[in-house]
């Protein structure tokens, strides 16, 4: 395997690329969007000087990497040589299966075709193609070229040569695979997002203030960060569109989201992205955050 393509420069994305690019694949970065690319690329650049500062890598490995990208800002022209896709758009259900309607059309006959999505079912996702067996879930965590973690979901038809060529593939990138089966919200989410539905329930109770959960969970659960915060940093609305996801998945009325969190969504109150959620990310209290989060 040699090319591998990427689809999405976003937040994940450009990790993704980052990732394959600096373990020696030849990487096709493509985005509809070249503002995004752009983007993209300059914070693989940034993230690889980091690298280079602290000698994790040298300035010919930075250089290496970075000249294993290329950018395109179309599909068909991204992955025509292209031996595995990993799909890392916008979350959204039409969105992906027309993406995989257009793969499956435009790619070798034999690209694995993967998807990065949190929450939406790898079966659906494989149901339209004409290569079900070759489509499987790489669930990578942010930030990827840090995170050593990638879930590896098979799909009800996703081949066992396929499953195990992906679990060998995420090895030569230093990740740590874990196999799951396609359920909602694979393994991560489905245990992630009850915890912090029951955090913002607990808020909404009265039982504790915002700074108090979140102590509690970072002091006595040895958590690197508490889960309200946690929250502001997925972004609100996407902890919201995960449980959404587990509830009409599972019909089980635990999964359902707390008003609290419809309401703050509703209102536009995102969490980091936004510059307020369970906490004040303000122009003037955004450093004192950052500097917290990483000290
Ligand atoms: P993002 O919004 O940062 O980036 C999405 C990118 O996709 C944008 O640059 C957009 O221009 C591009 N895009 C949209 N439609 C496209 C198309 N048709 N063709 C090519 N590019 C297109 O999103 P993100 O946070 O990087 O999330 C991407 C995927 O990864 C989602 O499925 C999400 O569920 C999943 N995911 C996100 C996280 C996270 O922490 N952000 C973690 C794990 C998985």
């Amino acid at each position: 395997m040699k090319n591998i393509a990427v689809i999405g420069s976003g937040t994940m994305g450009n990790g993704i690329a980052h990732t394959f690019a600096q373990f020696g694949f030849q990487v096709q970065l493509i985005d509809i969007s070249q503002a995004a690319l752009d983007k993209g690329m300059a914070t693989i650049t940034k993230n690889l000087d980091r690298m280079v500062a602290k000698e994790k890598i040298t300035e010919a490995d930075k250089n290496q990497t970075l000249n294993n990208i290329t950018t395109y800002t179309s599909i068909k022209d991204g992955v025509q040589y292209a031996s595995l896709v990993v799909e890392a758009a916008t979350e959204n259900v039409d969105l992906k299966l027309n993406i995989f309607r257009e793969l499956d059309e435009v790619c070798p006959d034999d690209t694995i075709l993967a998807t990065n999505t949190s929450s939406i079912s790898i079966t659906q996702i494989a149901a339209v193609t004409n290569r079900p067996e070759l489509v499987i879930g790489m669930h990578f965590m942010n930030p990827v070229p840090i995170m050593k973690l990638v879930e590896i979901i098979r799909g009800y038809t996703t081949s066992d040569e396929v499953m195990q060529f992906i679990v060998d593939l995420t090895k030569k990138t230093n990740k740590i695979p874990v196999e799951v089966n396609d359920y909602p919200g694979f393994v991560a989410n489905r245990i992630l997002m009850p915890m912090i539905n029951e955090s913002v329930e607990t808020l909404y109770n009265g039982v504790a203030g915002v700074k108090e959960i979140d102590t509690v969970m970072k002091l006595g659960m040895a958590h690197p960060m508490g889960p309200l915060q946690l929250a502001d940093f997925i972004g609100l609305d996407v902890c919201l569109s995960i449980l959404e996801v587990l509830y009409e998945g599972f019909k089980n009325p635990k999964y359902a989201p707390c008003p609290l969190l419809v309401n703050m969504v509703r209102a536009g109150k995102l969490g980091v992205k936004s510059g307020e959620g369970f906490y004040d990310y303000s122009e003037s209290r955004k450093a004192e955050h950052v500097a917290k989060q990483f000290a």
